[in-house]
Parts: structure tokens; C-alpha cells; sequence
């Protein structure tokens, strides 16, 4: 499979009415369907997936599906990354860790959601993402760094599963990709109060279960399933393979 991530792709001008078209028509839908409060939905309307998914799928871009960015790896459908913010319980003002950048896109959708669309520099920056894959690391910071998120998203390469390499505590952690357990070191870095969103592998199935986690006191835990998903699979120490 040959991997664009360096192409430039030009949107013309028709192209972007068709792309904007879409992405309001896709908007009302969800408002209609009640998908998420409308301080998610502006959020998505801000960010332009366009510039996160591969040249070769920019026209559908405001499709609500998953978008392949390389063999293990897809930006999930735009219903989907909205799902897990709002089941994060993202805010302004909120801190957020995410594993498994990928393209960028979640990231980006998470920052516009806890600043409320500023990208004014903020220390220390309050959306962390990782990604291990060191290609994966390129692109999506790259797709940040392009459309400025960098002020407000701090990106790093290593293995997510191990937790921030700083001393910090979130008030969300979202994990990107299907793990068996949920890492040790995730529920440390969740602030009292704070929660966390994963899918868990229960092995044997093609589908997950999205769970979700929250801190209630420094060791209690209250966990929920949610619903079926379909993600990628973790890797790292507390993944699913290397
Ligand atoms: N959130 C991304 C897409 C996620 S796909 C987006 O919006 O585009 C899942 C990603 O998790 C892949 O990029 C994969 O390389 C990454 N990943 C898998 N295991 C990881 C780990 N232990 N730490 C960090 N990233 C990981």
C-alpha cells in the first residue's frame, strides 16, 4: 500500500463548496438525531478533515465513516469521535490525553471542544495525544502544525499504554485503539472526578466494547459498558502486541 502522507492535494473551488455543503448538511443530521450537544457539533464544523484524511479520500471527507491513514490505522467516522467526546464528558476548560494521534483529526476535534476554538498558546497545553507509530507521529503533527493546533495540542512519539511522561493528571483519557485491559498507568493520570474511554478486546469477536471509566476517589473506580465498536488494535507494554 503506498502511503501519500507527504502529497499536497489542492482543493479547488468546487470542491470545497461540495466539501462544505456536506459538512452542514452532515451537521444537521446530527442535530436532528440528537447526537451530541451543539457545543460538539460546532466543534466538528470548525475542524476541516479535509486536511487529515489521505489526498486520495478528500471528497469524502464529510462522509461519517472511518478513513484508512495506513495499513493498521483509520481515523474513525466523524459520529464516532464525537461519541467519545461527549462520552469523555469534554468541556472548555478540561484536560485531555489521547492514545493514538493517527492523523491528527481527534486531537484536533478534542482541543476545539476544551478552548471553545481559541488557539492562543495555553501551558501547559491541554490536549496531550502520543502515537507510537514514528510515520503516524510525522502526519498528525504535521496536519496540527498546519491548521496551528500545536499552541494548544502537545504531540509526542512513544507508547501510549505507559502513560504521559510528565507528572500530570487529566480529566479525560481517550484511547484510540482496542486494548484487553485498561493500562495501570491510564488510571493513575486520571484526575478524582475524571474519566476515561476505551475499547476493550474481549477476544474471539471482530468488535469491542467501548467502556468507560471514572475516577470517583483516589482508588475507586466506577466502570460502564457503553456499545459495540470497531477500532484498531493497541499496542505498546499494555496493548495487545508490541
Ligand atoms: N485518533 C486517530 C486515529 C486512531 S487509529 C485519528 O483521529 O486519526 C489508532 C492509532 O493508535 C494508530 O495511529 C496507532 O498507531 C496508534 N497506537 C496504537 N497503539 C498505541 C500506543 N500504545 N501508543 C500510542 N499510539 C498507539
Amino acid at each position: 500500500m503506498s502511503i501519500e502522507l507527504d502529497k499536497e492535494f489542492r482543493i479547488d473551488d468546487k470542491l470545497r463548496k461540495k466539501l462544505n455543503s456536506e459538512k452542514h448538511r452532515l451537521a444537521e443530521f446530527f442535530r436532528k438525531i440528537n447526537l451530541v450537544d451543539d457545543k460538539y457539533i460546532e466543534a466538528f464544523i470548525r475542524v476541516p478533515r479535509e486536511y487529515f484524511v489521505l489526498p486520495t479520500y478528500v471528497r469524502y471527507a464529510y462522509s461519517d465513516m472511518p478513513c484508512s491513514i495506513r495499513r493498521d490505522a483509520t481515523i474513525s467516522a466523524i459520529s464516532m469521535c464525537l461519541l467519545m467526546c461527549k462520552y469523555a464528558e469534554l468541556d472548555i476548560g478540561k484536560t485531555v490525553f489521547e492514545i493514538g494521534t493517527g492523523s491528527g483529526y481527534n486531537a484536533a476535534l478534542c482541543a476545539e471542544i476544551v478552548t471553545g476554538g481559541r488557539k492562543e498558546p495555553i501551558e501547559p497545553k491541554p490536549v496531550c495525544s502520543m502515537e507510537i507509530d514514528p510515520v503516524l507521529y510525522e502526519f498528525g503533527r504535521k496536519n496540527l502544525e498546519r491548521l496551528n493546533y500545536l499552541n494548544v495540542v502537545d504531540v509526542r512519539l512513544g507508547d501510549g499504554t505507559q502513560g504521559w511522561p510528565e507528572d500530570r493528571f487529566f480529566d479525560a483519557i481517550i484511547v484510540t485503539a482496542a486494548g484487553r485491559i485498561i493500562p495501570e498507568p491510564l488510571k493513575k493520570q486520571l484526575k478524582i472526578g475524571g474519566v476515561l474511554v476505551m475499547p476493550i478486546d474481549l477476544g474471539g469477536y471482530d468488535w469491542q466494547v467501548l467502556v468507560k471509566v471514572k475516577r470517583i476517589a483516589e482508588d475507586k473506580f466506577i466502570e460502564r459498558d457503553l456499545e459495540a465498536v470497531r477500532f484498531v488494535p493497541l499496542r505498546g507494554k499494555y496493548g495487545i502486541f508490541k
